[in-house]
């Protein structure tokens, strides 16, 4: 049985102000996306224990952890977005990450602002990347595994030129895979 009046909470934990917009953006695409409506959560507060001096970097997993400490009652996710630079231990930097078939997600603009060269991306392609890539997390919390398919949004980025080059979109498979998860909460 579906459960009535639940969300996709959104938050902002960047340490600058977030582009005027931004989240009402992804708000609507994801909402759309996943059938959940979508609802924007100021917070004032931010995770003090996951910067990593030596990394100059933020630890997405504890991030996570942060995030999760306090979920509101009604969420159906959790997903923050910050402009905090990520890593995991394994790798040299991660666009996310997301509790595969959990309640939480993050994301960060860090990567997605750049080329490959380090220079600064037009404002519209940024929040392209930024779209497909909170849908790209929710999907895993969804359930949804990395994809195949290079043009669907569930595809693994390495680079931005990957997130540049996915659609936006769930191909068919994950679609319907999609549904069927949906189904089984
Ligand atoms: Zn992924
Ligand atoms: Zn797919």
């Amino acid at each position: 049985m579906a459960d009535f009046m639940s969300y996709i909470y959104l938050m902002w934990i960047g340490n600058e102000k977030v582009e005027e917009g931004v989240l009402q953006e992804v708000k609507d695409n994801v909402g759309g996306i996943f059938g959940v409506p979508a609802r924007i959560k100021k917070v004032e507060e931010r995770p003090s224990d996951a910067f990593d001096p030596t990394r100059g970097q933020y630890s997405s997993t504890k991030i996570l952890r942060w995030v999760l400490r306090d979920v509101p009652k009604d969420a159906k996710r959790v997903m923050a977005i910050t402009d905090c630079d990520l890593y995991i231990p394994v790798l040299t930097f991660v666009f996310g990450e997301a509790q595969l078939g959990g309640k939480g997600a993050i994301v960060s603009t860090a990567r997605l602002r750049l080329d490959l060269n380090g220079f600064p991306c037009p404002s519209r392609l940024c929040r392209a990347r930024l779209l497909k890539e909170c849908v790209h997390e929710l999907g895993h919390t969804f359930g949804l595994s990395h994809c195949p398919s290079f043009r669907c949004v569930m595809s693994r980025s390495n680079s931005v030129l990957d997130v540049d080059a996915k659609s936006g979109n769930l191909c068919r498979d994950c679609q319907s895979l999609l549904i069927e998860l949906q189904k089984k909460e």
